[in-house]
This record gives C-alpha cells, structure tokens and sequence, in this order.
C-alpha cells in the first residue's frame, strides 16, 4: 500500500461481540469501525469463534479488513492470562470441541456465581444475567451488568472490585487449561499465539517459557499499557523475533470500557502480523493466499 496513504490508517486487533461479552454484533463493530475510520478490525470473543463468519461478511460487505481471532483464557498460578488466537481455523475439530466444553463451564460457572450473590442476600437470578447475554459465552461482564440493572453496584468497577474481581467473594474461577495447552491449540487450529495485555496478568516472568511453547507474539499496545510498558515489551518481541499487535479490548457501548475508535494501532501493525503470518512455519502449512 502507497505509504503516505498508509500512514493515517488505523486498526483494532481486539474488540468483543455479543458473542462474548461485547454488546454490538458483529456488523455493528464493523459499521462503528468504518464509522470511526478504522481500515481494519478482529473480533477476539472470549472462548467464542461464531463472530467471526458474520465479521468477514460485514467486512467484504463495508470495505473493512477483518481478521480471525479468538481470545482463549488459560490459568497461571492462580491467575487467568488471556492468549489471543489470530487466523484461526474456525473450522478446526479439535478447538470447536473445546469451545463446546468451555460454554458449558461458563453456564455452570455463571449458575454457581448467582448462588454466591443470592447467599449474600443478593435479589438476582440466572434471568436476570441471561437479559444481558447472547447465545455465546457467559462472562461475569454479563454477571456485573445484571448487578448494575438491580441497583446493586453503581458500575463495572464496582461489581469486580466488591464481588466478582480475581479471589472476591463471589468469584469462581473457570476451568482454564494450562498456557502451553492454550498456545498449542491455537498453534494446532493454524491460529498465531498472542499474548493478551500482558501487564494485566503479572506474570511477566514467564513470558519466555510461553515462548518456549509456541507463543509467537505480545499485544504490546493496549490501554492498559503506559510508553514504558509497550516500550519494554517491544523489547521482548524483538529480541524473540515475535509480532506486536495492539488492540482497545473494546466491550462495545458497555459504560467503564473502551469504544470503538477510543484505542487503536496503526495500519502498519496489521501489515506486519499478516506479513509474519504469511512467513510463519503455521501460515506456511496452511498455504495462506489472501492474507
Ligand atoms: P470471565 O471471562 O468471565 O472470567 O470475565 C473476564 C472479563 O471480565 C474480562 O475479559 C473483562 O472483560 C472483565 N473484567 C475482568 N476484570 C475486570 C475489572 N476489574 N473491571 C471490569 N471488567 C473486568
Ligand atoms: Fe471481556
Ligand atoms: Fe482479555
Ligand atoms: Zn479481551
């Protein structure tokens, strides 16, 4: 692309549908996206790939670039990290089997995160989070916005922060696998492994042994992240030789989160994780064409 025109674009690697716990559909993002001016876009649902075909739809449709992805949860010591999945094969058996058995763990979880609430003397039940979600995977965003509607909290920060925040009182945790379980199935599915906001997860000490099972990349711009973070993550990336992406984590139009068009990259980002896909040994075996 002519480089002038490439230097204004933008892009958002990481936004939730209704599919996870974002509030616009997929074509919503989209038209936002191309609203906002954004050239391209990936819809990154929590344990949820059904986005993404609408997503790719919307985009051949309205001109904007959409690119595969998922954002899968796994547990270490003791705390969820997020590993963002790019290109995946929505097809592929061995992840849609584990998504089945990840949205079935959600409801379970959801209903034994409404009984904590209701044994707290909380008025809520599983109706009341069900307004708030779609079909797709239940998150406790979902649980917080029913908290919200009842008057219980005032906002998102305060639903996390006195109930359902990482080891509060009505937390359950998911049954996340391991890191390197994680990476390998999106590994296994053709998908680029990435770690998501990682400052968030503190585990920065292991970064290089999740290199050591595949990882390919870090999410080095994010709103979590000051200069001095993305700096030194960049650092990682390149002495690692991965790729840097950078998304807002956009939950739609929910209050206390970012929108569309309120964080997000330059094109050129979006150019070098295709191009490092295309030169990956995964891009290679599934013979990319239009990437
Ligand atoms: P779950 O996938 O059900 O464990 O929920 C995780 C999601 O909850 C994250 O992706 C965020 O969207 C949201 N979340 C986690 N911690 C907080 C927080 N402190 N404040 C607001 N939202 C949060
Ligand atoms: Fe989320
Ligand atoms: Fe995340
Ligand atoms: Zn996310």
């Amino acid at each position: 692309m002519d480089k002038t025109k490439q230097a204004c674009l933008v892009a958002d690697l990481h936004i939730h549908s209704i599919f996870s716990d974002g509030t616009l559909s997929p074509y919503e993002i989209v038209e936002a996206a191309k609203l906002k001016g954004l050239s391209a876009v990936a819809i990154a649902d929590h344990d949820e790939i059904r986005g993404t075909k609408p997503a790719l739809a919307a985009g051949e449709e309205l001109g904007i670039k959409v690119i595969p992805a998922v954002e899968l949860s796994a547990k270490c010591e003791g705390n969820s990290i997020h590993i963002l999945g790019y290109f995946i094969d929505v097809q592929n058996p061995q992840l849609l089997e584990y998504l089945e058995t990840m949205h079935e763990a959600r409801f379970k979880r959801a209903i034994r995160i409404v009984e904590k609430l209701q044994e707290k003397g909380i008025d809520i039940t599983l109706q009341d989070v069900r307004r708030h979600t779609g079909s797709g995977a239940i998150g406790r965003p979902h649980i917080a916005a029913a908290l919200i509607e009842k008057g219980v909290v005032k906002n998102y920060n305060s639903a996390f922060a006195q109930y359902l925040g990482d080891g509060k009182s009505c937390y359950i945790q998911k049954a996340d696998i391991s890191p390197a379980s994680v990476i390998q199935l999106i590994t296994n599915a053709n998908g680029l492994p990435v770690f998501a906001h990682p400052s968030i997860s503190k585990v920065d000490s292991r970064i290089e042994e999740f290199i050591s099972y595949g990882l390919k990349g870090i999410e080095v711009w994010c709103p979590g992240h000051n200069a001095d973070a993305a700096n030194r993550y960049l650092q990682i990336v390149q002495s690692h030789n991965l790729v840097a992406t950078g998304g807002s984590d956009s939950h739609g139009v929910r209050k206390d989160y970012p929108a569309i068009g309120d964080f997000t990259v330059p094109y050129e980002v979006v150019e070098n994780l295709e191009e490092f896909y295309r030169n990956s040994v995964i891009g290679r075996r599934v013979n990319v064409e239009k990437v």
